[in-house]
C-alpha cells in the first residue's frame, strides 16, 4: 500500500499534472493550468515554491502548492506488438529532455510504469495532491481511459480539471459550429474551419521557474521515477539504431524552424503534397515533423501559427488547402475530429464510416496471416513495397505516397488482407504513430470510407518507375537488389539467371530476393472485382463515403492506368466535390480548390494512382502458386 504524504501545511496541496501527448513546454494548455491551479492555492512556507517564481504562461501569480509532473508509461507504450524500438527511442528521448527542461527550471519529471488509472491514482495519492490536471485524448481508446481515471480520481476525492493540447481547434468548438456532428468530408471540413476562423494562437512557453515537485513519499527514491533506458524495458539499443530523428521539444522545434526557413520561406509557400519526392530519403522533400506532432513535443499549434507566418510573408503568393502545409494540417484535425467524434473510428466493426469489405481476415486465415507477414517483413517480391517496408522497419518513417503504395497493396490492390492488420502494424512501426491519423488513412486507402476510386490501384512495378527510374531507394533499402541492372531493378524475377548471379542476387523462394508473393496484374483485376461487389452490395458505409461508382468501374482498373487514372466518372464526381460551402478564410486568395474528399475523383492531395501494372481476369496466384478462385 502507498505511503501517504500530507499536503503541506497551509501551501495547498498538490497539483498533478499528468503529461499526455503535450511533452513540451511550449503551448501546453494543460501545464499552463497545472501551474496557474498551484498558483491558486495560498502560498506557504512549506510548500517552497517561492513567490511570483512561477509564472507559466497564462499563469502568473504567486504560488504555494508544489506541481508533481507524472508521465505514465503504459504497457501499450512500451511493449510489442503495440510499439516497437524505434517509436519506443524516440519516446524516452522526448521524456528525458522534458525532465531535463523541468529540471532546469526546479521541477522534474516523474516516470512510471503501469497501467493508467492504477499509476494516476496511486501517485497522487502517495504525494498528496487534490487536483489532477490532463490533456485530454480524443483517440480511439483514449477517450475510455480518460473516463476511468476522471471516475477514479474523483471517487478519490480528487478535483479533475483537462485541457486540449493536441489539436488546432477544440473539438467542442467545431462542432457547435458543425451542429453536434462532425463533418464526413474534406471539403466540408474545410468549410467548417472557414466558418470557425482561425485557431486559437499558442500559449507562450511556462515560465523560467516551476513549482517544485512535492516531496517523496516514504520509502521512495528519486530513482524510482527516472526516465528509463531502452535497454531497461527489454529492448535492445541495435534495434533502434535506424531512427533518423532526434526526439525532444528543442530537435523538433529546431527541424521545424529549419523547415520554414528553407529556401527563404519558399519551400512552406511553394508546398504541393503530390509534388513532394516519395523516394528522396537523403533529405526528404516534407517536413518529417510528424513524429515530433504525434508525440507532442511539438505543438501543432505553434507550427500552424508558423506556417501562416511564413505564408504572410510571401505576400499572399502561397499553395493552398489540401496540398499546402496548412492543409496537411487540416487533413490531420479532419481526422482527430472524427475520431474523436465516430464510434469505433479505428476499427471494422461498429464503426458507421467504414464500408463493410470482405476481407482476409490474418487472425482467422492461416493464408491470409502468410501474405501479411510477407507484407510485414518487406518479402512480397515487389521492390518497391519491400522498399518502403525496410524504410519502415529501419527508420520508423515513410513518405506519405510511401504509406500509400503499403496500404493499397495490402488491401485492395493485391493482398486482399483487412486493413486493420496493416494499421496494427503501422501502429508497431511507424515512429509518428498517430491512432486518429493511422486508422483515418488506413480507412481511406483501403477505400473503407472517403474514397471511392477503388479502381485506382498502385502499380508495384510501374508507379514508383516514374519517381526513380534507377531503383536508387530500392538499393539503398534492399541491399540484396544493389547491383541488379536499372532495366530489372522493379522486376528482379525477369531478369535471366545469369543476370542475377552477376549482380549476386537469385531471385526465388529461399534465395537471395523472394519471387512475387502474387501476379500483381492478375490479382488486381480479381480484387478491384471484389471491390465493385462490395461497394454494389456490400452494407453502406454512413452517408459522406460519397456514392458508390457505376457497376461497371469494376474491372476498369487497368484501363484506368492506362489513363493515368484520370476516368471520366471519377474525374467528374471529383470536380463536383470540390466546391465547399465556402470559402475558408485562410484561402480566400488564390483559392483553395481541390478539397474534395467524398467524391470517387477525389484528389486528396493530389495522388494520382494508377494500375499501369494491371493485367487480365484470373485467380489468386499466392507464391506458392495456390490459385485462389475469384468471389
Ligand atoms: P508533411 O507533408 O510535412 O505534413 C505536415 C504534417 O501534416 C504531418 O506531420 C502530419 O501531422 C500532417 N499530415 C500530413 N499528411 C497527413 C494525412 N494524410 N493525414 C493526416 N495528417 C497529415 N501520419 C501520422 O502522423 N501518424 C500516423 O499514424 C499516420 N499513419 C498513416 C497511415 C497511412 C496508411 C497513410 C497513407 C498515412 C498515414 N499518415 C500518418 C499520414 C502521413 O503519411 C504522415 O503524416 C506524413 O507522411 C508525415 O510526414 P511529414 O511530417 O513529413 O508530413
Amino acid at each position: 500500500m502507498a505511503a501517504v504524504v500530507p499536503p503541506p501545511a497551509g501551501g495547498g496541496a498538490p497539483v498533478l499534472h499528468w503529461f499526455r501527448r503535450a511533452l513540451r513546454l511550449h503551448d501546453n494548455p494543460a501545464l499552463v493550468e497545472a501551474v496557474r491551479l498551484t498558483s491558486a492555492a495560498p502560498p506557504a512556507a512549506a510548500a517552497g515554491g517561492g513567490t511570483g517564481r512561477h509564472a507559466g504562461g497564462g499563469g502568473g501569480a504567486a504560488g504555494g502548492a508544489p506541481l508533481a509532473c507524472l508521465y505514465v508509461l503504459e504497457p501499450t507504450s512500451v511493449e510489442a506488438p503495440h510499439t516497437g524500438a524505434v517509436r519506443l527511442r524516440f519516446l524516452l528521448e522526448t521524456l528525458a529532455e522534458l525532465d531535463a527542461s523541468l529540471r532546469s527550471r526546479g521541477s522534474a519529471l516523474r516516470v512510471v510504469r503501469g497501467d493508467a488509472v492504477a499509476a494516476v491514482t496511486a501517485a497522487a495519492a502517495r504525494w498528496g495532491a487534490a487536483t489532477l490536471v490532463y490533456e485530454v485524448d480524443d483517440s480511439p481508446g483514449g477517450r475510455e481511459r480518460d473516463a476511468a481515471v476522471a471516475a477514479a480520481a474523483t471517487a478519490a476525492g480528487l478535483a479533475v480539471v483537462t485541457a486540449v493540447g493536441h489539436t488546432l481547434y477544440p473539438p467542442a468548438q467545431l462542432l457547435a459550429v458543425a451542429g453536434g456532428t462532425a463533418p464526413r468530408t474534406m471539403g466540408a471540413f474545410t468549410a467548417l474551419v472557414g466558418r470557425v476562423g482561425e485557431p486559437p494562437p499558442p500559449l507562450p512557453a511556462v515560465g523560467d521557474a516551476l513549482p517544485p515537485p512535492p516531496p517523496l513519499a516514504n520509502g521512495e527514491a528519486a530513482a524510482d521515477y527516472v526516465v528509463p533506458r531502452l535497454e531497461d524495458l527489454g529492448w535492445t539499443a541495435a534495434a533502434a539504431a535506424g531512427l533518423r530523428v532526434r526526439g525532444g521539444e528543442a530537435a523538433g522545434l529546431a527541424r521545424m524552424e529549419a523547415f520554414l526557413a528553407r529556401r527563404g520561406g519558399e519551400a512552406v509557400r511553394k508546398f504541393e503534397k503530390p509534388k513532394t519526392s516519395m523516394v528522396a530519403w537523403r533529405t526528404p522533400d516534407t517536413t518529417v515533423l510528424s513524429p515530433y506532432l504525434a508525440n507532442g513535443a511539438v505543438s501543432v499549434r505553434t507550427f500552424y501559427a508558423r506556417l501562416r507566418d511564413v505564408e504572410r510573408a510571401g505576400g499572399g503568393r502561397h499553395t493552398h488547402p489540401p496540398v499546402s502545409l496548412v492543409g496537411q494540417l487540416l487533413w490531420r484535425e479532419h481526422f482527430h475530429l472524427l475520431a474523436g467524434t465516430v464510434p469505433h473510428f479505428d476499427r471494422m466493426v461498429g464503426n458507421p464510416l467504414c464500408r463493410q469489405i470482405p476481407w482476409d481476415d490474418p487472425t482467422t486465415d492461416a493464408a491470409a496471416a502468410e501474405r501479411h507477414a510477407a507484407w510485414a517483413a518487406a518479402r512480397t517480391g515487389y521492390p518497391a513495397v519491400d522498399a518502403f517496408m525496410a524504410q519502415l522497419r529501419t527508420e520508423g518513417w515513410v513518405h506519405h505516397l510511401g504509406r500509400h503504395m503499403l496500404a493499397c497493396f495490402l488491401t485492395r490492390g493485391d493482398l486482399w488482407v483487412s486493413w486493420t492488420a496493416g494499421a496494427a502494424t503501422f501502429e508497431e512501426l511507424l515512429v509518428d504513430w498517430d491512432p486518429a491519423l493511422n486508422a483515418g488513412n488506413w480507412l481511406w486507402l483501403s477505400a473503407s470510407a472517403f474514397f471511392n476510386a477503388y479502381y485506382r490501384v498502385y502499380g508495384p512495378v510501374t508507379w514508383v518507375r516514374k519517381a526513380d527510374p534507377e531503383g536508387a531507394f530500392i538499393r539503398h533499402y534492399l541491399p540484396a537488389l544493389a547491383r541488379m541492372p536499372s532495366k530489372y531493378i522493379y522486376e528482379p524475377w525477369k531478369a535471366p539467371l545469369s543476370v542475377q548471379v552477376a549482380a549476386g542476387c537469385r531471385v526465388g523462394d529461399g534465395l537471395d530476393y523472394p519471387a512475387p508473393i502474387v501476379d500483381h496484374a492478375v490479382v488486381s483485376k480479381v480484387n478491384t472485382d471484389r471491390m465493385a461487389k462490395a461497394f454494389r452490395s456490400g452494407p453502406a458505409a454512413e452517408k459522406g463515403g460519397g456514392k458508390a461508382p457505376p457497376a461497371g468501374a469494376g474491372g476498369g482498373g487497368a484501363a484506368a492506368g492506362k489513363k493515368g487514372g484520370k476516368s471520366a466518372a471519377a474525374g467528374g464526381r471529383g470536380k463536383a466535390a470540390a466546391k465547399p460551402g465556402g470559402p475558408p478564410a485562410w484561402a480566400t486568395a488564390g483559392g483553395g480548390g481541390g478539397a474534395a474528399s467524398g467524391g470517387a475523383g477525389a484528389k486528396r492531395d493530389g495522388e494520382r494512382p494508377a494500375t499501369g501494372d494491371g493485367g487480365g481476369a484470373g485467380g489468386l496466384r499466392t507464391r506458392s502458386g495456390r490459385v485462389v478462385k475469384k468471389r
